[in-house]
C-alpha cells in the first residue's frame, strides 16, 4: 500500500487549522506544512488569496507536486475602501475551492493562503465559507492563513495558531527582502 493510502485509510485527516496573528510566520508555516505532506505522497493544493503576483514559494512547491494557484488584485485590500478587484478574484478563487471542498481525488490538503483577510475584510461572506468548511468532504485537512481570523473560524477550528508581533525587523526600516520575505 502507498503512503499515502495508508495515511488516508488510518483516518488521521480531516482536522481544520487556523494560523492568525499579526506576527510573521503565517504563510511559512502553511508552506512548510505543504512541503511536509508532500514528502508523504500526500496531495497538497495551495490556494492564495489576496496576491496577484506569483510567490517565490510557489516555485518550490511545484517542484513538490503541491498545485498552486493565486486569486489577488495590486495593491493592497483596504478595509472600507474599494476592494472590488479583489472581491472578485476571491470569488474565483473561493469557487475553484468549493470543487476541493466538495471532495476531490487530487486533494488530501487545502491551503487557503490568506483567506482569513479576505473574511475579515466582508469580501467573502464569512456565514457562507463557514457553512462549506463544516460540511466539507470528509477527510479533507484545510488550513486557513491569515491576519484577524473571524471568531466563527477560530470557533470551529481544531487547531489555531496566533503569530504574535513581539518583535519585527520592519521596525528597524529593514523592508522585505527576497529570499526571506518572498
Ligand atoms: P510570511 O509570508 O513571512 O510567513 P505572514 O504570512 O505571517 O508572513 P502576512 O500577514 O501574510 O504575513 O504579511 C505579508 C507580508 O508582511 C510578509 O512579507 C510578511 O513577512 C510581512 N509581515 C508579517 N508580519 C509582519 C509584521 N509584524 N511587521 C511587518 N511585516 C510583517
Ligand atoms: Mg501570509
Amino acid at each position: 500500500m502507498q503512503e499515502r493510502d495508508q495515511i488516508k485509510s488510518g483516518g488521521a485527516l480531516g482536522l481544520l487549522q487556523v494560523y492568525t496573528g499579526p506576527g510573521k510566520g503565517k504563510t511559512t508555516a502553511a508552506v512548510g506544512l505543504a512541503a511536509r505532506a508532500a514528502a508523504h505522497g500526500l496531495k497538497v493544493t495551495f490556494i492564495q488569496f489576496a496576491k496577484p503576483d506569483s510567490s517565490a514559494e510557489f516555485d518550490s512547491l511545484k517542484k513538490l507536486g503541491v498545485y498552486c494557484m493565486q486569486f489577488g488584485a495590486q495593491g493592497w485590500i483596504k478595509k472600507g475602501g474599494d476592494n472590488t478587484e479583489h472581491a472578485v478574484e476571491a470569488q474565483k478563487g473561493w469557487r475553484l475551492a468549493l470543487t476541493y471542498l466538495k471532495g476531490d481525488e487530487t486533494t488530501d490538503i487545502l491551503i487557503l493562503d490568506e483567506i482569513n483577510v479576505i473574511l475579515s475584510a466582508g469580501l467573502l461572506k464569512t456565514a457562507g465559507v463557514m457553512e462549506v468548511l463544516l460540511n466539507r468532504f470528509h477527510g479533507l485537512e484545510v488550513v486557513c492563513t491569515g491576519r484577524e481570523a473571524p471568531p466563527e473560524l477560530v470557533m470551529a477550528a481544531d487547531l489555531v495558531t496566533e503569530m504574535l508581533d513581539i518583535k519585527h525587523y520592519f521596525q528597524q526600516g529593514v523592508e522585505a527582502r527576497l529570499g526571506i520575505e518572498y
